[in-house]
């Protein structure tokens, strides 16, 4: 049974990513007592996710590390995860909190040594890698990724009550599996809320035109991210879904779904900067041999990131064509996706009146699909304002609920660590206002 020791002055943080995490631990280590509540089985998020950032071409992981240090020394913060707040009741400073916590059916005795994922048959399409999850499958009790925190396995539900979840019980060493693990709901109090649930990818299939429904060689951005990743679902190498070729001559499509009043009313911003990084990973993986075009309405390189827009436009292997890519049909005989639209700016080469229509043939396409906010109004355990792009408004009527992250906006991990800080700022402000009036 999970026990969780909160009162109305500890800060509850919904959500585990760079945001989440930044905001608990900023409020755990001033002395705040802070329960994070995450939806999947491990803290991190989405960048968990990403194969290098933006503008440096680090590894997520090296900064991850270090929070989950933080995280792991700190007495102060209690982590539940595969836990949804279900319900908030009161106000700034006295709220309870109801949390649904799912059955991990591991228990805290895991070494993570990974006997229990050797015994076991069945195999899942692997989501850590989106859209891609069934060219590398994960086992029924699996780890979600090397780096996971907690560094603890997880039985996937659809094994409970297969031989297959006796055969992970009787393998394990540790007596860390426990298959009577029940869904549990725990109530708590807290001063203020802190909510960071980010985004999630927006829906390619809504793409008609683009065929990414129909077409194994369209993919998206975060897909390619798994893919570029050594750790991913085909070891770091740039293949086509289809028949596992070489993809050497790619494409990207900016603004897939973004910027658009049939999807995505908001600019994500992040979806520029994220293709100009992946034209660097087709450049290292290929070398001279590997080719980027990016179809654009225009590129939003924000502040500094204008210099590693100016580097990726100097490179002679990366075309950019200024151009709303009307649909994508495919060659049959060798799987290539092919773009139609026209050049905008064809006029500008070759100074022969412009506008010209291709039908280009790529081996692979790459969607720059936005960022959607994952705060869904309807499901909000709390009144909550809401602004027309799904972003939670700074509002004053919101009380001792804060936004941090991509749940306030589409952010790149810079500026989500900073909004992170600001929103622990202001939690801390709320729980200070009942110690002082209870003091
Ligand atoms: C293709 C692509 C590439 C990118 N590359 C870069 C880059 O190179 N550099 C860079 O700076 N930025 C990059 N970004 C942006 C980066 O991913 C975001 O800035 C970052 O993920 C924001 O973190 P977050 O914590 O706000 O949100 P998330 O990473 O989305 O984390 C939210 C967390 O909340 C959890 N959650 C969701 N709903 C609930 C719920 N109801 N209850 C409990 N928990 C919940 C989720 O499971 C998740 O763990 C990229 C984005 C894209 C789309
Ligand atoms: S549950 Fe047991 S067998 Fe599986 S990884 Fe953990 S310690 Fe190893």
């Amino acid at each position: 049974m999970t026990e969780v020791i909160a009162t109305n002055q500890t800060i509850l943080v919904v959500g585990g990513g760079i945001s989440g995490l930044t905001a608990a631990l900023e409020a755990a280590e001033t002395g705040k007592q802070v329960v994070l509540v995450e939806k999947r089985p491990f803290v991190g998020g989405r960048v968990t996710q990403l194969y290098k950032y933006f503008p440096k071409l680090c590894f997520p992981t090296c900064g991850l590390e270090i929070n989950q240090r933080r995280a792991k020394m700190n007495p102060n913060l209690t982590i539940i995860t595969m836990a949804e707040v279900t319900d908030i009741q009161g106000e700034a400073g006295n709220y309870t909190a109801t949390v649904r916590i799912s059955p991990r059916y591991v228990n805290d005795k895991c070494t993570a040594c990974g006997d229990c994922g050797r015994a076991v048959e069945s195999e899942f399409d692997n989501e850590f890698n989106y859209g891609l999850g069934g060219l590398a499958k994960r086992k029924g009790a699996y780890l979600p990724h090397t780096m996971a925190h907690p560094q603890q396995y997880v039985l996937d539900p659809r094994i409970i009550g297969t031989d297959d979840a006796q055969k992970a019980k009787e393998a394990c060493k540790y007596d860390a599996i426990d298959l009577e693990m029940q869904e549990e709901t725990v109530e708590f109090k807290a001063g203020a809320v802190i909510w960071a649930t980010g985004w999630r990818p927006y829906d390619a299939n809504r793409i008609q035109p683009y065929g990414y429904d129909r077409f194994d060689n369209v993919i998206t951005n975060v897909e390619f991210e798994r893919m570029a990743d050594p750790k991913g679902p085909t070891g770091g190498k740039l293949l086509r879904p289809s028949d596992g070729k070489e993809a050497k001559n790619i494409a990207f499509i900016q603004c897939a779904g973004s910027r658009d009043k049939n999807h995505l009313l908001h600019c994500s911003r992040i979806c520029c900067m994220a293709t100009l990084k992946q034209t660097h990973f087709v450049q290292d993986a290929w070398g001279d041999e590997g080719k980027s075009t990016v179809y654009y309405i225009d590129i939003r390189a924000i502040d500094r990131f204008e210099d590693f827009y100016q580097n990726v436009k100097a490179n002679p292997n990366v075309k950019f064509i200024k151009s709303k890519v009307a649909s994508i049909t495919l060659n049959r005989e060798n799987g290539n996706p092919i773009l139609n639209g026209v050049d905008v700016e064809s006029y500008n080469r070759d100074g022969n009146g412009g506008y010209d229509r291709y039908s280009t043939e790529y081996d692979l396409v790459v969607l720059a699909i936005g960022m959607e906010p994952s705060v869904d109004k309807e499901s909000f355990p709390v009144d909550i304002s809401i602004n027309e792009e799904g972003f939670i408004e700074p509002a004053p009527e919101n009380g001792g609920v804060f936004a941090a992250g991509c749940a306030s906006d589409a952010l790149d991990v810079n500026r989500a660590v900073q909004q992170a800080t600001g929103a622990a700022l202001r939690a801390i402000q709320v729980v200070n206002r009942v110690a002082g009036t209870e003091g």
